[in-house]
């Protein structure tokens, strides 16, 4: 078998029961094959950030893996679909937003996936919920970078 890797999980929507749909999704990922949950993040409400519509309900989530990264994202985006994804036009508001945010140490840079995630250390979305899974990864002067976007635990 496949060496364990470890990976982490941007969850977000802001469509429908966004609550709900993250918190079924986190389950959800849980049952991806090759997948276990190590550790999931708080709850938090954003205003959407260069995007448009609701409130987002953001979370994250660490998992180990057996899966490849680009398996890794075919299930993921096999969720998205089952949640009713529709990608209208760019940063469309949406039912349910599965990213990669780190896997492993790698570095991946394939038209499909980019890992580490690109725009991840921008966003107070994904690095507060990082910070709940992977406290060693986050540092203070990350969080000070995005304090100008306001984000609230809803937990
Ligand atoms: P975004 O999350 O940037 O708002 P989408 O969820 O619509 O946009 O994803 C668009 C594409 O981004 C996906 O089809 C996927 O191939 C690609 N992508 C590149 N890197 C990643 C990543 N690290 N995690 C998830 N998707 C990624
Ligand atoms: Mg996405």
């Amino acid at each position: 078998m496949r060496q364990t890797v470890t990976a982490c999980i941007a969850v977000g929507a802001n469509l429908g029961d966004a609550r709900q749909t993250v918190v079924e999704s986190l389950h959800d990922i849980g049952r991806i094959a090759g997948c276990t949950v190590m550790a999931t993040s708080r709850l938090y409400r954003t205003a959407p950030w260069q995007a448009q519509g609701p409130d987002f309900v953001n979370a994250a989530v660490r998992i180990g893996t057996h899966l490849t990264a680009p398996a890794l994202l075919e299930a993921l985006q096999s969720l998205e679909l089952a949640a009713g994804r529709k990608r209208p036009y760019l940063n469309a508001p949406r039912t349910l937003d599965l990213d990669i945010l780190l896997y492993g140490a790698g570095c991946i840079d394939s038209p499909k996936l980019t890992v580490p995630h690109p725009r991840m250390m921008q966003r107070a979305f994904v690095l507060y919920p990082l910070a709940d899974v992977l406290p060693n990864f986050v540092q203070p002067q990350d969080l000070q970078r995005v304090q100008d976007q306001p984000i609230h635990r809803l937990d």
